[in-house]
């Protein structure tokens, strides 16, 4: 589990995937520097309406990677516009 913050729910617009590729995407995916960007790991529900990380959903909310990525821990750059617009598809 992450450990608790006073962040922000992540509400899966994708900016921080889109605009900032972590370590693991540029790693696993082979993402680079914009323009490269989305990272490839970024997938889109079209059910839920919004982003997950793909190596989240294959190793669990639950797993050590998932608490080594901070995931449940909120997010730290609500500031950007995607996260007050209706989440779309930013994979394309
Ligand atoms: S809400 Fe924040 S942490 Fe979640 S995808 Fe958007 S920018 Fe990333
Ligand atoms: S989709 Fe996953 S691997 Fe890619 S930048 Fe986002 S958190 Fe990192």
């Amino acid at each position: 589990m992450a450990a608790e913050t006073t962040y922000p729910p992540c509400v899966g617009c994708g900016f921080c995937c889109t605009k900032a590729v972590c370590a693991l995407g540029i790693g696993f995916y082979e993402c680079n520097e914009p323009p490269d960007p989305p990272c490839r790991g970024l997938v889109w529900s079209e059910q839920d309406q919004r982003h997950y990380c793909q190596l989240i959903l294959e190793q669990g909310a639950e797993s050590k990677l998932a608490e080594l990525m901070a995931i449940g821990a909120g997010c730290s750059c609500t500031l950007n516009d995607w996260y007050r617009e209706p989440n779309q598809n930013r994979t394309k």
